[in-house]
């Protein structure tokens, strides 16, 4: 695969490790240039050497704390003026550990900088110029955690909810604009990221834990399917097809001029 069938270059969010990594070797087999983006400078400058000599794809690399303001808004300034992006992978996150009653504040606002704030911003100004180009692809990391916020850290859980609930209301707005909208769940995945937030991940049963080459080829086949929400683990598809259309038959009773009975 070379440059001359590019499909445009894919910025990915933390890539220097885990499922960003994987997000790029497998974007660059698919013929897109890289645009890698993380904290670690040197780890990324490693994986686009690798990169560059194995798929023949053009790979920058571009250093920025998504948790820093003007770091953020230079990612959006680039996303809005470089027409060769074609496809934002909004990757980077971190995970927390413990109650939200016991948990650091700036490590609370930091999390939620990353996870949340760092999200949007980059998914808005992605919106913008994707949908003036009229192509491209947004993918946003979630979890299933925000299927199931009583199963994990409460301000991780809400993050996730979050980019969820983003994604979905993201793929309404830009309906009729060809530009695609992905939202990624996955259950727990071997990363770095269960020893990076303090999380002893030993105790967890080896068959919920899966590879991440596995999960990003899966995310990548449900994009290919045209899902707006993708589930990895999940064996039927039909179980979440019931889920979204119980969340419709709610629907025209959401918002009425009285209060149900059972409130009088
Ligand atoms: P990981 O291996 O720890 O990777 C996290 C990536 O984010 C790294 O490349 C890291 O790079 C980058 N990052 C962290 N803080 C950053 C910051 N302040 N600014 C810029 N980049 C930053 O974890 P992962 O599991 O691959 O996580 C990727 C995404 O998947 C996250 O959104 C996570 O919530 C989600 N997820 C993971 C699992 C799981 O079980 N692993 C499950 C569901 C969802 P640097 O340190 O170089 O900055």
């Amino acid at each position: 695969m070379n440059s001359a069938k590019s499909q445009g270059t894919a910025l990915i969010t933390g890539a220097s490790s885990g499922i960003g990594a994987i997000y790029a070797e497998r974007l660059a087999a698919r013929g897109f240039d890289l645009l890698l983006v993380a904290r670690d400078q040197q780890r990324l400058e490693t994986a686009a050497s690798t990169l560059r000599e194995t798929h023949g794809v053009k790979v920058e690399v571009l250093k920025a704390d998504l948790t820093q303001k003007d770091d953020v808004l230079k990612l959006q300034q680039r996303l809005r003026s470089d027409s060769s992006i074609s496809l934002l992978v909004n990757n980077a996150g971190v995970a927390a550990d413990g109650l939200l009653a016991n948990s650091d504040s700036e490590q609370l606002e930091s999390l939620i900088q990353l996870n949340i704030t760092a999200v949007t911003l980059l998914a808005s100004a992605a919106a913008a110029s994707f949908s003036k180009a009229g192509r491209g692809t947004i993918i946003n990391i979630a979890s299933v955690v925000a299927l199931f916020p009583e199963r994990f850290n409460a301000t991780y859980s809400a993050s996730k909810a979050y980019v969820l609930s983003l994604t979905q209301s993201l793929n309404a707005e830009l309906d009729g604009t060809g530009v695609k909208v992905q939202a990624v769940l996955p259950g727990v995945t071997r990363t770095e990221i269960w020893e990076r937030s303090g999380i002893d991940a030993s105790g967890i049963p080896a068959e919920m834990v899966m590879e991440a080459g596995e999960m990003v080829d899966a995310s990548l086949a449900g994009l290919d399917q045209g899902e707006l929400i993708t589930i990895p683990s999940l064996p039927d598809a039909a179980d979440w097809h019931a889920y979204v259309a119980a969340r419709h038959v709610l629907a025209p009773n959401l918002s009425h001029s009285s209060a149900a009975k059972r409130y009088k």
